[in-house]
């Protein structure tokens, strides 16, 4: 059986790698020139559904790599006045784990045939049931790539170019909201901000979020003392900090103007007049190749496809906010799903029309909840914000 997965964000990558050795051959393909061709840097949370999810998609001698490279969430949740006052606390803190996004796709990468260069432009089926998957490059040297496969899997994000085929009226749904994010060396300055870490800084209007990545060892030496094979990169302690930017956040703030004049450290701090000179500090020492602004966009799983040899995975078609804090644990989660019955077919105890229905019948299910409960969670975060 063969699969083309399309898209190697976290869902993706976490099925390719979890059908490995089983019998059912996957190929990965990224729209991306290069596989760290872009900021793909902040910490997530992963909670227990989410962790085991990608845990059970790695060989098992790979976790204690993994275990070695996550750290435990806080439990502190304050919430701080901008002088750093504390002025509440927000309740017991998320039970899981924390995981550099980058270590972990870098991790989920290892082994795995990915074609980079590679955007999926559309799909054909064939009359003997299988799917053929055409792929542009931006090099004008290189000719359109084409892959066969029993199954295509769309995991290419919010703007699912797979979705666009397969569910067009599935849109996506602009939150007015913007989320800057970034993230600042832990360095000893900032050692007195420890208590602030895992907090949410707040004037009443924005909202300053911090979150601190310690690494029990650095990830490159962790991979070189417990998995060889795996190359992982040389990244040192942060603070990620966030802000959200509700919808009628002034000129200056929109995804266009950002990237015009100006940059997502300078977008925070035209918010941050009169913070205390750490918090103004911690971004001010921002490492601009891994700060941005983003839209929060939102896709609702709604109308259902006839089950066929194509089928959606991840933020292609449930993207949450990133205040639910949830959509790479459902990634992760579909990618565990659909990879078991995938293992089910190979294995000869299941058509594989059965197993894809049975993958979306749970996911659109268990998707659907989270979208909805991480809207649920937006305006505490973004006064005025509506749900979309
Ligand atoms: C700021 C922020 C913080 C977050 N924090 C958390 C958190 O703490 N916990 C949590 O669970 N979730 C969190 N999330 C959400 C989480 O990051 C996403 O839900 C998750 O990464 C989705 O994974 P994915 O594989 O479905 O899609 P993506 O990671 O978006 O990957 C899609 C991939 O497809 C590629 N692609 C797109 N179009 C094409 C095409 N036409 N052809 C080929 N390739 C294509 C893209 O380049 C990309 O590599 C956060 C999100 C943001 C923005």
């Amino acid at each position: 059986m063969r699969v083309s997965v399309v898209g190697a964000g976290l869902g993706g990558l976490a099925l390719a790698q979890g059908l490995r050795g089983t019998g059912v051959e996957a190929e990965v393909f990224e729209r991306d020139p290069g596989i760290a061709a872009r900021f793909q840097g902040y910490r997530l949370v992963l909670d227990p559904v989410g962790f085991q999810a990608v845990r059970d998609c790695l060989p098992t001698h790979w976790h204690p790599l993994l275990d070695e490279i996550v750290m435990p969430a806080s439990a502190e949740q304050l919430v701080l006045d901008p002088r750093l006052n504390e002025i509440g606390r927000l309740g017991a803190g998320r039970t899981g784990i924390v995981v550099d996004r980058q270590v972990l796709r870098h991790l989920l990468l290892t082994g795995l045939t990915v074609h980079t260069d590679a955007a999926l432009t559309g799909y054909q089926l064939s009359a003997d049931g299988t799917v053929r998957a055409r792929f542009a490059r931006r090099d004008p040297a290189a000719a359109d790539l084409y892959a066969d496969a029993d199954l295509l899997v769309g995991a290419d994000g919010v703007g699912s170019a797979v979705r666009g085929v397969l569910s067009p009226r599935t849109t996506p749904t602009d939150t007015g909201v913007r989320f800057v994010i970034g993230r600042t060396p832990l360095t000893d300055e900032f050692a007195g901000l420890a208590k602030a870490y895992g907090s949410k800084i707040t004037d009443g209007g924005v909202s300053l979020l911090l979150g601190a990545m310690r690494f029990r060892t650095p990830p490159r030496l962790a991979a070189e003392r417990l998995a060889p094979e795996v190359t992982l990169p040389d990244l040192g302690d942060y603070v990620r900090w966030a802000m959200i930017l509700p919808p009628d956040a002034p000129s200056g703030t929109s995804p266009d103007e950002a990237s015009g004049d100006l940059s997502a450290p300078e977008a925070v701090l035209s918010r941050m007049d009169g913070w205390h000179p750490e918090l103004r500090a911690l971004i001010e020492q921002a490492d601009p190749d891994n700060s941005t602004l983003l839209s929060i966009r939102v896709v609702r799983p709604g109308e259902r496809w006839a089950p066929g040899p194509v089928t959606l995975l991840g933020d292609a078609i449930h993207a949450t906010s990133p205040t639910g804090g949830n959509g790479a644990n459902t990634a992760l989660r579909d990618a565990d799903l659909l990879r078991r019955r995938l293992i089910e077919v190979a294995d000869g105890r299941r058509d594989q029309r059965d197993a894809v229905e049975d993958y979306e019948r749970r996911m659109f299910a268990y998707g659907a909840e989270a979208v909805r409960s991480s809207l649920e969670r937006l305006p505490a975060f973004a006064p005025g914000a509506k749900p979309a």
